[in-house]
């Protein structure tokens, strides 16, 4: 068997023209969904990445003002601009790009962001809605994985869900949303031991490690469902992911590619999170 493909590009077109049709809605009512998208400091990948979020703001018809400040701002002076931002009626979602220089704290300057903005999700009044069922912003990667088992169908109601990494980013926040989904959820680590073991036993794997190669084909169980959230590089300086892509989609009902797969889809749901914010405004 060779898995079908969960292309996120495709579905990423998709939920993006629907964002960009609400969002022309909304405009017809007099507002305009904001996002202010915070920089501090010159990382390489932050600046890729924050040009990228503006940007896909803009071609769906958002307003989006990228702010970039000096790698030596203080963590005053950051915490004073969020509350900036909270106060400013045109912004319904902030993003703070992460990491943040040394002097900063990072948690801190999350706790700042009003919780009706936290588009990110990553606000402990976000992790506390998403644990407890309450309305509230889910953080866009794992959201992003579960559009993509929404998009093929897929009823988790009593499946076996293995979830590899637990950040409070991706895998515990993934967790959360799978069981929300009924599925029965394993979340392994690095102290995890015979992973192997586990991951044969699921239905669906998500794994969220950061390290090549950490799902072969011989870890999965015939006709799983495989979500790779990992980013890394491989020897030939591509993007890959974590799973060995060649050998799992021989075994796998449906998997994501990487390139193409999990990343797209979080940018989407930054928009479709920044959209709900300023919808829930005129609500
Ligand atoms: P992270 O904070 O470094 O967490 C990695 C997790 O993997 C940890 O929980 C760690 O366990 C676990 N782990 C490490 N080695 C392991 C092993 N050998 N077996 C099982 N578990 C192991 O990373 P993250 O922020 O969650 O990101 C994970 C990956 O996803 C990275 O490659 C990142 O670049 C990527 N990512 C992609 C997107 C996207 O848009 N596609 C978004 C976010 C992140 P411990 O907790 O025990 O240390």
């Amino acid at each position: 068997m060779t898995a079908q493909r969960i292309d996120g590009n495709a579905l990423s077109q998709k939920l993006r023209a629907d964002v960009t049709h609400r969002t022309a809605a909304l405009k017809s009512k007099g507002v305009t969904p904001g996002l202010a998208v915070v920089l501090v400091g010159e990382n390489p990948a932050s600046q890729v990445y924050v040009r990228n979020k503006v940007k896909a703001c803009q071609d769906s018809g958002l307003y989006s003002v990228l702010e970039k400040y000096p790698e030596n701002m203080t963590e005053e002076a950051l915490l004073a601009r969020i509350n900036g931002l909270n106060n400013d009626a045109s912004i319904h979602g902030i993003l703070v790009q992460l990491p943040l220089p040394v002097q900063i704290d990072a948690q801190k300057v999350i706790e700042a962001i009003s919780p009706a903005k936290d588009v990110d999700g990553f606000h402990i009044a976000s992790a506390g809605a998403l644990m407890t069922g309450m309305p509230g912003f889910w953080p866009c990667t794992p959201f992003g994985c579960m559009k993509m088992l929404e998009s093929i169908g897929y009823d988790l109601k009593g499946k076996h869900a293995v979830v590899i990494g637990r950040s409070n980013i991706v895998g515990k926040p993934m967790a959360m949303m799978l069981l929300q989904q009924n599925a029965t959820v394993t979340i392994c680590h690095s102290a995890t031991k015979n992973l192997k073991d586990i991951t044969r036993q699921a239905d669906v794997i998500v794994a969220a490690v950061g390290k090549r190669n950490v799902l072969t084909a011989e870890m999965v169980k015939p006709g799983a469902v495989v979500l790779d959230v990992g980013m890394n590089r491989n020897d030939e300086g591509k993007l890959c992911g974590d799973v060995d892509f060649a050998g799992v989609e021989q075994i796998a009902s449906y998997i994501t590619p990487v390139p193409g797969g999990v990343g797209p889809m979080t940018i989407t749901m930054l928009l479709v999170n920044t959209l709900e914010a300023a919808e829930r405004t005129v609500i």
